[in-house]
């Protein structure tokens, strides 16, 4: 019935178009909207909108949709772009209804992800698509920056964690970081997978540490992240 209402004003227009014409429209009309519905049910947050990699997003556990910042309810309180650190439940996802949010204690390693992502989607917002960043003169500043948005841990006092950076860039070289060989003095620093859509919470070792719980409901927080991530080893992923 509402099928029928909604195509009248469509229907009015074709009338003036010879018969075979008409039916050919209606073909390729039909097709466009099976293609609509599909991409409705993979749309992503509340709004049904695209990713947006200019703001804040976050990944629901359960049902694996993209939530726009703007768009939850919740106080998230500081947040940036690519963030891998958190435990996030959409509205229709968590058993209260409300959504359920937790940071957790980052690794320096998602911490230099998390900024390089950022550093590199600003750039390429400027049409410079640059994508290797100098650690001392980039990195760091936007880690000291933005300190309080990537961890719960309290800032450092001392600058010792600047060498912690360097530690952690070399340690993952290859499996998160590439190294731009030509820049020994001013050491610069790249993703492995530029693909900025694929840094999200590994939500499966989560699952695996016993972090997450799948019930019946959907899936739950069970712990408290925080001890638990000190002995998470991997928990930035980037899914291919
Ligand atoms: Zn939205
Ligand atoms: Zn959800």
């Amino acid at each position: 019935m509402e099928e029928n209402t909604g195509n009248s004003g469509e229907n009015a227009e074709e009338t003036n178009l010879p018969p075979k014409q008409v039916e050919i429209e209606s073909e390729v009309k039909t097709e466009e909207k099976v293609e609509r519905k599909k991409n409705e049910s993979q749309g992503h947050c509340y709004c049904g909108k695209e990713r947006n990699l200019n703001i804040a997003e976050l990944l629901c556990a359960n049902c694996n949709r993209w939530y726009h910042e703007s768009c939850i309810g919740y106080q998230l309180g500081k947040l940036v772009p690519f963030l891998s650190n958190y435990i996030f439940l959409c509205k229709n996802c968590s058993p209260t209804g409300l959504e359920s949010f937790r940071k957790c204690q980052a690794q320096i390693s998602q911490m230099c992800v998390t900024a390089i992502a950022n550093l590199q989607q600003a750039s390429t917002k400027e049409g410079k698509n640059k994508l290797m960043f100098n650690k001392d003169k980039e990195i760091i500043p936007y880690i000291e920056h933005h300190w309080e948005a990537l961890t719960t841990t309290s800032r450092r006092v001392t600058q010792s964690w600047h060498l912690t950076v360097q530690k952690a860039l070399v340690k993952d070289l290859h499996i998160l970081f590439v190294f731009d060989e030509t820049s020994v003095e001013n050491p610069m620093y790249g993703l492995i997978d530029s693909d900025l859509t694929h840094i999200r919470p590994n939500y499966d070792a989560m699952i695996k540490g016993g972090m997450l719980k799948v019930t019946d409901m959907g899936i739950q927080h069970v712990v408290q992240c925080i001890s638990q991530l000190r002995n998470e080893k991997q928990c930035v992923t980037f899914k291919r």
